[in-house]
């Protein structure tokens, strides 16, 4: 899939719209999710283009991939659920039910979550 430049987290990484900020560094920028799914929800983005970590994986740099492994511990680390525990999610492609074409890891805790999946079959 070829990076599409309009999607909403590339107009977030160019200050077209805003973002609550959790954390930053060269390579990576964590806000807090705009519609949470529990107490804590930040989504980790890198901030150069890559559509999801198939393509992350493929195109980044060792340093941009150990830079974005590290902000997804900072950010557990910062909203306090290091101790208690966290999930960390990438929706990738059609059955990933990936809405936003720009990589991202949802990092959701602050309370039990439960079985991973409902299953529907
Ligand atoms: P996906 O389904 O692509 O894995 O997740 C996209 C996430 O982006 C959703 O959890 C959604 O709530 C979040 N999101 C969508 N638009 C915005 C936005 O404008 N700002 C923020 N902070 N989060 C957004």
């Amino acid at each position: 899939m070829v990076y599409d430049n309009s999607n909403i987290f590339a107009k977030i990484l160019r200050g077209e719209i805003p973002c609550q900020l959790v954390d930053e560094d060269d390579y990576t920028l964590s806000f807090e999710d705009i519609n949470p799914q529990a107490q804590v929800h930040v989504l980790v983005i890198p901030k150069n283009p890559y559509v999801d970590w198939t393509d992350f994986t493929k195109r980044a740099s060792k340093e941009e991939i150990i830079k974005f492994i590290k902000a997804i511990s900072r950010v557990a680390k910062k909203k306090g659920v290091t101790k208690t525990g966290y999930r960390v999610i990438s929706n990738i492609g059609l059955d990933g039910n990936q809405e936003v074409p720009h990589l991202h890891m949802h990092i959701i805790g602050g309370r039990p979550l439960g079985p991973l999946l409902e299953r529907k079959e």
